[in-house]
């Protein structure tokens, strides 16, 4: 059973409430660009995840079967008292490898580049915890694999997995302040909020997945403050509401940095080593100014109400499509969904675009509106997913189309209230 698709429903109801909590009691604790685009960063990570997930199984699939130490049966990991406690001894292993898989994604820039976009967010809400990475399929497997090596079975580590990610949901959130004793032991709301700042006191400080013990034991840990409210977000804004380039952004500061440096050990080592290290050469002719944490303005450029109405209104059809797509995935698997994917993902672009309130990025949804949607449907159909037949796909497709160029051209009529 895949736990995390079972507990995807809870999450957006989760979500809702406290969207309509924020609402009531006048908090502002969300912004519909800024959600918006956690909620995309998120969908590219699950669905992205489609077509690079495999990576990781297939080396944890290898060392296990190969190399481990022990051979543990799965049925040794019954309901019984030592099973049970097998149990526990697996999730506390895997929450202990979490710990050091996240604290080198924050300390080591390769490993960062990846996860920086968990941390772009600049509010603090049920949203930020669906902001995931896409790129860490590259080594964040490396990670677990002494727990395959121990032999560990497979089943077994995907679920404690599973569990840890779960977890970690409820955190993301300003509505629970403090919790006694389990701000002690477990990772809660608190301590991850000091997790998310980019206050200098707060940086580097609480990796824990599940419990916030291993920070403890590490010396990374750190107590919210009430004489110091946490800044959330990175010290580089992320500036733009891309979630492809949220993706990319880190990387691309590297490959900067490692083009116009001009020896070679920097050119190669600045991917390995401490965040925020540069070359001196690059440092010097191209110097970064450091944010200023009292004078710090939240990423927010203004959009007409019309534009952020249509943006809502594509936003919950990229929803409805998320879960088309992901059904379609238990069924027929990843090659079923390569083209409704890239769908997804241009219309993920264009709602960026238009949340930026780029002058170009109306136009661009035209193309994507009457050029990619029709297309992609054809090709659904060219793939036999669909008979040609169907005659509710070809409604769905028009009366979808339709009713966004006419959006459209109630948006082009829009200006920003002064
Ligand atoms: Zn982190
Ligand atoms: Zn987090």
């Amino acid at each position: 059973m895949d736990l995390i698709a079972v507990a995807v429903p809870f999450f957006l109801l989760a979500l809702l409430l406290e969207l309509v909590v924020d609402r009531i009691k006048g908090r502002n604790y969300f912004r519909a660009n800024d959600a918006i685009n956690s909620l995309s960063a998120g969908t590219l990570s699950t669905t992205g995840g489609y077509f690079t997930g495999f990576i990781g199984l297939f080396f944890w699939g290898y060392i296990l079967e190969n190399f481990a130490i022990v051979d543990m049966p799965l049925t040794w990991f019954d309901a019984s008292p030592s099973g049970i406690v097998l149990w526990v001894v697996a999730a506390l292993a895997w929450d202990f490898s979490y710990y050091w898989f996240h604290r080198f994604s924050h300390e080591i820039s390769i490993f960062w580049a990846a996860h920086a976009v968990h941390h772009q967010s600049e509010d603090y809400n049920l949203s930020t915890a669906l902001r995931q990475t896409s790129t860490d399929f590259l080594f964040s497997w490396v990670f677990y694999v002494p727990l395959f090596l121990i032999g560990f079975p497979l089943e077994v580590l995907l679920t404690v997995k599973a569990v840890n990610l779960i977890y970690q949901f409820w955190v993301h959130t300003q509505f629970v302040r403090r919790l006694g004793v389990l701000d002690y032991v477990l990772v809660t709301p608190s301590n991850h909020r000091v997790h998310h700042a980019q206050n200098e006191r707060y940086i580097d400080k609480n990796y824990g997945g599940m419990l916030i013990l291993w920070d403890r034991m590490f010396d990374t840990f750190q107590d919210e403050r009430d004489d110091e409210p946490v800044v959330f977000g990175v010290r580089k804004p992320l500036a733009n509401w891309n979630p492809f380039w949220a993706n990319l952004q880190v990387y691309d500061y590297l490959w900067f940095d490692a083009v116009h440096t001009k020896r070679w050990r920097d050119k190669l080592g600045i991917w390995f080593r401490p965040t925020g290290w540069r070359p001196d050469d690059v440092a010097q002719s191209y110097p970064k100014s450091r944010v200023d944490l009292a004078t710090f303005d939240k990423f927010d450029p203004p959009v007409a109400l019309a534009v952020r109405r249509y943006v809502l209104g594509q936003f919950l059809a990229a929803i409805v499509m998320v879960l088309l797509i992901a059904n379609l995935y238990a069924k027929a698997g990843a090659i079923a969904v390569v083209w409704p994917c890239f769908v997804l993902w241009a219309q993920l672009y264009t709602i960026g675009l238009l949340n930026e309130g780029r002058v170009y990025a109306a136009r661009l949804e035209a193309v994507r509106l009457i050029l990619v949607v029709p297309v992609a449907a054809g090709l659904f159909v060219a793939a036999s997913v669909i008979p040609v037949e169907n005659a509710l796909l070809w409604t769905a497709v028009g009366g979808y189309v339709a009713a966004s160029l006419l959006g459209l051209l109630y948006v082009s009529k829009s200006r920003i209230e002064p």
